[in-house]
């Protein structure tokens, strides 16, 4: 299974680094089998000294080496680190800064071709939900536009809107019959998102097609996030 924390823009660069040694001396200790990814803030990006199967990677780039994109990262700046994972199209980064399919699609192939594993969102907004299974699974569809889906190191992270940072998931059922869909063109990995917690992290991950989580506020918290890779473990 893939557990994975999105810290948004929570963490310093000092909490990451106690963070980082309490999951690492967690995983080691409990022999856990799952792969583990964190994606903390630009301004705490570093290379960590952990586990083979802990992954740090970016939340956001922008898809140039370097140049004149005030406020942005580019490779420059992840190789800085010897980073090679990144986080594309997350819903946050298409709602609150606009970003268009278009460029999502743009960052997606700068960074594949430059051979990073890419965990690319998809979620459709509640109005969407509203409408039945038939026009999320088309929203949903219409958001993998441009994205190359035979590329080796993709994995998806299906997140509904309406479910992130909301405290409310998305019901089993419904996480179930989306991931059903999402299958006929996916092969990749496929991960949930979508205020996931310890508390229904055993359900979530018990979907046939659900092939981890990505978690964001109950992942800030490191007992918590551990808490969910001890139900990954239990579950085998
Ligand atoms: C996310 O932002 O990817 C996410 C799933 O957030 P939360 O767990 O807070 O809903």
């Amino acid at each position: 299974m893939i557990i994975a924390s999105n810290f948004k823009t929570n963490h310093t660069r000092s909490s990451t680094h106690e963070y980082m040694q309490k999951l690492d001396t967690f995983v080691r200790e409990s022999g856990s089998a799952q792969r583990v990814m964190v994606f903390p803030p630009a301004t705490a990006l570093d290379r960590f000294d952990t586990a083979e199967q802990i992954t740090t990677g970016v939340q956001n780039a922008y898809p140039v080496e370097k140049g004149s994109f005030t406020g942005e990262i580019g490779l420059e700046q992840i190789d800085e680190f010897g980073l090679k994972t990144i986080l594309i199209g997350h819903s946050e980064r298409r709602h609150i800064f606009g970003e268009t399919q278009a460029l999502c699609a743009k960052k997606y192939a700068f960074f594949q071709e430059q051979g990073f594993e890419i965990v690319y969102c998809i979620g459709e907004p509640r109005e969407v939900r509203e409408q039945g299974i038939e026009a999320v699974v088309d929203y949903n569809f219409a958001q993998l536009e441009g994205i190359d889906l035979s590329y080796e190191k993709l994995i998806v992270a299906y997140e509904p809107v309406w479910a992130i940072g909301t405290g409310l998931s998305a019901s089993v059922e419904q996480i179930d019959e989306t991931m059903t869909h999402l299958r006929k063109k996916i092969k990749a990995p496929l991960l949930y998102g979508g205020s996931v917690k310890p508390a229904n992290t055993e359900e979530i991950l018990k979907i046939a097609d659900c092939d981890g989580v990505l978690v964001g506020t109950a992942s800030w918290d490191v007992e918590a996030f551990c808490e969910m890779i001890a139900i990954a473990d239990k579950l085998g």
